[in-house]
């Protein structure tokens, strides 16, 4: 007698989760059902997939248009040596790194940076958009794109010991602009002048990733979802929650749909976040790899894979992508980075 045939060592996988009240076996159908986009895939955006991963969301589209350095290693959980010593892409990276624990679920890399041109390209399909960046001006065209399709996400920052997340249900709660209006002016904290402790990156990850498993389990509109701006800081143990409940009627983005972001109004060349470097957006401008390689041997140290190739010239690291679009170290001036650019690859 017995079993006719011994379980699948995997087929209890989620059973401690299903067991949890709130979720069970119907929470757990719809978790693998559901369709989720992680915007940025550094600190935040990596503790967000390993989370949602392991818990089981069926489709997950990793966005990212770095690669992996060794100084990410302190607090970017889905990284390895191995990947830095590559140089590559995290959203590569992260997506063998969560086939290695969760092949049952479908993950979609994309190395881009998100942009007006290809936001549509880059989210559709999805049904939450999480934000992993590291930058106000990606999270409001995020913003701009959600109040646009009507679409749910999640805002999520943490630098120094301080963390922030916001649930936005356009239509329904505030959206990033009704509290924030405009992006922050002047000297602003990064992970860069402020440095940032893995913790904070791992509370507000997991503040996010349980406030999206409760909109893939009970709708963005269930009770348990969370709405108000919530902030805490580690170190302080200070902590606040603002109202976020209903939108504002005269914002500029839910209010009034007056999308400059999603339009691509002004977008300057970004400042990455945590290194001193600029990146040169270009599309049409494919690059192949062998011969660029060739090209640029007589004038510094040159190296690629399949993904990117990296160039060294005097006091600079380049980083060219297949697309064309190249990331800048040793300068935060945009003048310098477009003449090495126009210089090395084309103007
Ligand atoms: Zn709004």
């Amino acid at each position: 007698m017995g079993d006719p045939s011994p379980p699948s060592p995997l087929s209890d996988r989620y059973s401690r989760q299903i067991l949890f009240r709130g979720i069970g076996e119907d929470g757990q159908r719809k978790l693998a059902a559901s369709k989720v986009a992680i915007v940025g895939c550094g600190a935040t955006g990596s503790a967000l997939a390993g989370l949602l991963a392991r818990a089981g969301v069926g489709f997950l589209r990793i966005i990212d248009r770095d690669y992996v350095e060794p100084s990410n290693l302190q607090r970017q959980a889905l990284f390895d040596e191995a990947d830095a010593a590559e140089s590559l892409p995290k959203a590569i990276a992260a997506a063998r790194k969560i086939a290695a624990f969760n092949s049952e679920i479908a993950v979609e890399a994309k190395v881009a940076d998100l942009i007006p041109s290809n936001i549509e390209e880059l989210l559709q399909g999805t049904d939450l958009i999480l934000d992993g960046t590291d930058n106000f001006e990606t999270r409001y065209l995020i913003n701009d794109y959600a109040v646009d399709r009507a679409l749910p996400w999640i805002y999520s920052a943490a630098v120094g010991s301080y963390a922030v997340t916001l649930n936005v249900v356009p239509t329904k709660t505030a959206c990033l602009a009704c509290i924030f209006p405009d992006s922050p002016r002047g000297i602003v904290e990064t992970c860069e002048t402020s440095g940032i402790l893995n913790s904070a990156v791992n509370l507000v990850a997991s503040i996010a990733a349980t406030e999206a498993v409760k909109f893939q389990v009970g709708g963005p509109e269930n009770p348990t979802v969370r709405r108000t701006l919530l902030s805490f800081d580690l170190w302080t143990n200070e902590h606040a929650e603002i109202y976020a409940a209903k939108p504002r009627p005269d914002c500029r983005a839910c209010g009034q749909k007056d999308l400059i972001h999603l339009a691509g109004e002004g977008r300057p060349h970004i400042t990455l976040c945590g290194r001193n470097s600029v990146q040169i957006h270009e599309r049409q401008r494919p690059i192949d790899f062998r011969e660029m390689d060739r090209r640029l041997q007589p004038h510094g140290i040159v190296k690629h894979n399949d993904f990117a190739l990296k160039f060294w010239r005097d006091s600079y690291e380049m980083t060219l992508f297949p697309d064309g679009r190249a990331i800048i170290k040793g300068t935060t001036d945009t003048a310098v980075a477009r003449s090495l650019y126009a210089r090395y690859v084309g103007s």
